[in-house]
C-alpha cells in the first residue's frame, strides 16, 4: 500500500535499518537477520530492527552501570537534570507529527489517537522534570541513648531495566523512563518487538536533548530472547514491566533469582457496571468508546459490561451501534476512528476468543468479523448472553471485544464485577452518588471511574490489584520506584 500523508522525516527514518543504541552509539545488533517491522493496516514490511543478542544485553547493561557509576547523570545537577528532561520533551514537541506517524505505522492506531499518545508522552516526561529537584528525604528526632540526628536521603536505585508492550509504546516507555532519568537511574529499555520504532526515535531525540552517553541504552528484539536476558541479568537493579500477567509471572521468577526490585502493569479485565438510573446518553458512548478505543488493546479497557435488566437491551443495542459507526481505516487516514489490531498474531488470538465464546453458547450481538480484506482489521463487537464461567469472561482478550451481562441487584453486580483474577480497573455508571461511593469501595480494583471510564494521567497512581500488578507507575507513587531510602544516624 501506497504510504497516505507521511512525512518525509518519518519516510528517511523507516527506511534505515535499525539498530541498538549503547553508550551513545547506533550499534549493530550481534543477531545479523533483523526482525520485520510489519504495517498492520496492510501485511507490508515497513522497515526492520535490530535483533539483539545475549552479549548485546550485557554490553548494554555493563554500559548503563558504567554511566552510573561515573556519576555524570545521578551526581549532576537536579536542575540540570531536570533541564535535560524538559529538552527531551521539547525536542519531542518539535518532532510531534514524526512520533505520531512512526507510532500509527507500527502499531496501527488512528493518527489522530497517536498524536495524543505523542502529548501524553510529552507531559510524562514534563512532570518528571519538574520531580528532579524537588526529591527530598526527612529529618527525624528518635529515642535513642544519646543524642543523634537522624535524616533519610533518597538515592536512585541504580540500573533499571524497563520492558514495555505494543499497546502504547512511546506511552510506555516516557511513564517509566521519566521518573528513572528524574531520579538519577540509568536504563535499559526494550520496546515490545512489534513496536520498537518510537522508541528508537526517542533515543535519537533523547542524545540530541544532551543525555550524557550510556545512561539511556535501547536494545530491540524478541522478549523470549532479548527481555529474557535483560531481566535476568545480575547487573538490573530494578525492573519495571508492563505487559501480560502471563509475562509478569516469568518475570517475577527471574527478579526472585537476584532479589532485584520490580513492578509490574499487567492485564485487566475491567468490569463496567451500568445502574438502572444511570444517564445513558453519556454511559453508552463512554463504554463503547471505552472498548472499543485503540481497538480494544488498552489495558484498562472496560471490557466486561453488566447491565441492570431494565436498561440492559437500550444499552446493548447501544454499543453495538456505536461500533456499527466507526470508521475502520489505517491509522494514516485522517478519518480512521478505529485501526488493526497490532499484528497477524493478536489477530488470531482475538478471533479465537471469538469462536470460543460462540462454542461456549454466548451470542455475537454485533460485530465478530474480519474487515476489508488487508491487514487485521476487526469489527467492533458485543458478545452478549455470557456468564462468568465462561472463559472469554474470564480471560484478557485485548481486542475490541465487550462481553456482557444483565443483573438485577447491586450486591449481584458486585459480586460478578468481583469474580476475576484481574483487579485494574472499573466504573460504575449512576446518578446516586451513595451507590456509587459505595461500589466503588466494594469493587477490587487499583483505578475506580464514576460515571466515566479509564481513568489515567501521568500525574496519579495506576496499577492492579490481584493479578493485574505489582506497585504503581505515575504520579509522585512512579518516582518512588527508582530511589532508595538510606537513614543516617549521626551522633551529636
Ligand atoms: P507481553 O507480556 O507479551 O510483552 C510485553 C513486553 O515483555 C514485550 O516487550 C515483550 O518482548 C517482553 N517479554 C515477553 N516475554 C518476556 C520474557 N520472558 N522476559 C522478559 N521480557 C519479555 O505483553 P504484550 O502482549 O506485549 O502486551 C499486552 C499486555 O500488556 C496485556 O495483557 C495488557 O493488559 C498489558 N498491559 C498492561 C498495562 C498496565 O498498565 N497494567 C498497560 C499496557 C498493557
Amino acid at each position: 500500500m501506497a504510504l497516505i500523508n507521511l512525512a518525509p522525516e518519518t519516510r528517511s527514518f523507516i527506511d534505515r535499518d535499525q539498530k541498538l543504541l549503547i553508550g551513545g552509539k547506533w550499534l549493530d545488533a550481534g543477531t545479523e537477520a533483523q526482525i520485520d517491522v510489519i504495517n498492520p493496516a496492510d501485511g507490508s514490511r515497513i522497515s526492520g530492527i535490530g535483533n539483539a543478542s545475549h552479549t548485546d544485553v550485557d554490553h548494554a547493561v555493563v554500559t548503563a552501570r558504567a554511566a552510573f557509576e561515573s556519576g555524570a547523570w545521578p551526581e549532576m545537577k537536579p536542575g540540570e537534570r531536570s533541564r535535560v528532561i524538559h529538552k527531551i520533551a521539547d525536542l519531542m514537541e518539535a518532532h510531534a507529527e514524526e512520533l505520531a506517524q512512526l507510532e500509527t505505522l507500527d502499531n496501527g492506531k488512528p493518527i489522530n489517537f497517536a498524536r495524543g499518545d505523542v502529548a501524553a508522552s510529552i507531559g510524562a516526561f514534563r512532570y518528571y522534570a519538574g520531580w528532579a529537584d524537588k526529591i527530598q528525604g526527612t529529618t527525624h528526632t528518635i529515642n535513642l541513648p544519646g543524642d543523634h540526628h537522624v535524616y533519610t536521603v533518597k538515592e536512585p536505585v541504580g540500573v533499571v531495566a524497563l520492558v514495555v508492550p505494543w499497546n502504547y509504546p512511546l506511552v510506555m516507555a516516557a511513564m517509566k523512563l521519566g521518573p528513572a532519568l528524574a531520579a538519577g537511574c540509568t536504563a535499559v529499555l526494550k520496546p515490545a518487538e512489534d513496536t520498537s520504532l518510537s522508541a528508537l526515535r526517542l533515543g535519537e531525540i533523547a542524545l540530541e536533548a544532551g543525555l550524557p552517553e550510556g545512561v539511556l541504552n535501547i536494545v530491540t528484539g524478541y522478549g523470549h530472547s532479548v527481555g529474557n536476558a535483560l531481566v535476568n541479568h545480575p547487573g538490573i537493579d530494578k525492573i519495571a514491566f508492563t505487559g501480560s500477567t502471563a509475562t509478569g509471572k516469568i518475570i517475577a521468577h527471574a527478579a526472585a533469582e537476584n532479589l532485584t526490585k520490580l513492578t509490574l502493569e499487567l492485564g485487566g479485565k475491567s468490569p463496567n457496571i451500568i445502574m438502572p438510573d444511570a444517564d445513558l446518553e453519556k454511559a453508552i458512548p463512554a463504554s463503547a468508546m471505552g472498548i472499543f478505543f485503540n481497538s480494544g488493546q488498552t489495558c484498562t479497557a472496560p471490557s466486561r459490561i453488566y447491565v441492570h435488566e431494565d436498561v440492559k437491551d437500550e444499552v446493548i443495542k447501544g454499543i453495538s451501534d456505536f461500533g456499527k459507526s466507526m470508521k475502520l481505516a489505517p491509522g494514516l487516514d485522517d478519518e480512521s476512528t478505529m485501526g488493526p489490531l497490532v499484528s497477524e498474531k493478536q489477530f488470531e488470538r482475538v478471533s479465537g476468543y471469538i469462536e470460543a465464546g460462540q462454542k461456549e453458547g454466548a451470542e455475537i450481538a454485533s460485530g465478530g468479523v474480519r474487515h476489508g480484506e488487508k491487514g487485521y482489521f476487526l469489527e467492533p463487537t458485543v458478545i452478549d448472553q455470557t456468564n462468568n464461567d465462561m472463559k472469554i469472561v474470564q480471560e484478557e482478550i485485548f481486542g475490541p471485544v465487550l462481553v456482557a451481562q444483565s443483573f438485577k441487584t447491586e450486591a449481584e453486580a458486585l459480586a460478578l464485577a468481583n469474580d476475576t483474577q484481574f483487579g485494574l480497573a472499573g466504573a460504575v455508571w449512576t446518578r446516586d452518588i451513595s451507590v456509587a461511593h459505595r461500589m466503588v469501595g466494594k469493587i477490587k480494583a487499583g483505578i475506580m471511574c464514576i460515571n466515566s471510564v479509564m481513568g489515567a494521567d501521568w500525574d496519579v497512581p495506576l496499577g492492579g490489584y490481584k493479578q493485574s500488578g505489582i506497585g504503581r507507575e505515575n504520579g509522585k507513587d512512579g518516582l518512588e520506584n527508582y530511589l532508595n531510602t538510606k537513614t543516617v544516624f549521626m551522633a551529636l
